[in-house]
C-alpha cells in the first residue's frame, strides 16, 4: 500500500515477519521496544499491502491495536489494507509479551475461550475499524470463524455454508423442550448475556510473569542440545523469584 504514496516499505512485508513470530505488538508495543501509531508507517518491521497484527493478544487489544497502526499509517499519507488475527482467549491481564507471560499459557488456558458471540462483536468492532482481513489465531474452532461470517452477513450478501447447521443467535432453541431455554431463542438474550466462570476461587485476572528480556537476549537462544539439569534449575529458581 506504501507504494501509492510514493515510498517503498524496506525489507519483507509485514505478514513474512509476522508468519517468521518476529514482531510482537500489543497496544504496549514491540517486545523490542516502545512503538507510536507512526512506527506502522516507519518502523522498517513495517510496511507492505496489508498492515495488521496476528497472535499473542486478545481481540480488543488486537483491534485497538490497528486503529492506532491505522492512524500513523493515515498521517502518513498512505493507504493499506489491515488485517487482525487475535486469539480466541480474553487476555486483559498480558503485558507487552501478550499470553505467553500469562500463568496459564500454554496448557490451562481454557478458561479464557471467547465464546461465539464474544466473536461476532469482535467481529463488527473489526470491521467498524475499518478492517477488512478479519480473522483468528491460536484457541479459534469453525464455530469461532463461522461467527465472524455470520456476523458479517449483511455485509458480505450472504450466510456461511456451516450456518446450515443451526440457526443464527441460537434460533434453533425454539424448538427445545424447556420454555425457559426456549426464551433464550433471541439475539438480545446472547449478545447481552454476561457467562460466568463457574470457577469460585479463581481471579478473574492473573499476575503475568514478567522477566524483561526480549528477542535477541542470551536467555531466548536456542540450542541444538536439550535443557540440561543444571540450566533447568536456574530457570525454575528464577521463577521461584519472579512470583
Ligand atoms: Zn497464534
Amino acid at each position: 500500500g506504501g507504494r501509492e504514496g510514493g515510498r517503498r516499505f524496506k525489507g519483507r512485508n509485514i505478514l513474512e515477519r509476522l508468519e517468521a513470530g518476529e514482531v510482537i505488538i500489543g497496544d504496549g508495543g514491540f517486545v523490542a521496544g516502545p512503538w507510536t501509531p507512526e512506527a506502522a508507517a516507519e518502523h522498517p518491521e513495517a510496511g507492505a499491502d496489508i498492515v495488521g497484527v496476528n497472535c499473542h493478544f486478545d481481540p480488543e487489544t488486537c483491534v485497538k491495536t490497528v486503529k492506532l497502526m491505522k492512524e500513523g499509517v493515515e498521517k502518513a499519507g498512505l493507504k493499506a489494507h489491515y488485517m487482525s488475527q487475535p486469539l480466541a482467549l480474553h487476555t486483559p491481564d498480558c503485558n507487552r509479551q501478550g499470553f505467553i507471560d500469562l500463568p496459564e499459557f500454554p496448557f490451562a488456558l481454557e478458561p479464557r475461550v471467547l465464546t461465539r458471540w464474544d466473536v461476532h462483536r469482535y467481529a463488527r468492532d473489526a470491521y467498524n475499524a475499518g478492517i477488512r482481513y478479519i480473522g483468528g489465531c491460536c484457541g479459534y474452532e469453525p464455530y469461532h470463524i463461522r461467527a465472524v461470517a455470520e456476523e458479517l452477513a449483511p455485509e458480505r450478501g450472504f450466510l456461511p455454508p456451516a450456518s446450515e447447521k443451526h440457526g443464527s443467535w441460537g434460533a434453533g432453541l425454539e424448538m427445545h423442550t424447556k420454555p425457559w431455554v426456549r426464551a433464550r431463542a433471541r439475539r438480545e438474550y446472547w449478545e447481552t448475556l454476561k457467562p460466568a466462570s463457574g470457577r469460585p476461587f479463581c481471579a478473574a485476572m492473573s499476575k503475568p510473569d514478567c522477566w524483561g528480556i526480549s528477542r535477541g537476549h542470551a536467555d531466548l537462544m536456542q540450542t541444538k542440545e536439550a535443557t540440561s539439569e543444571p540450566q533447568l534449575k536456574a530457570v525454575f529458581d528464577k521463577a521461584a523469584q519472579s512470583q
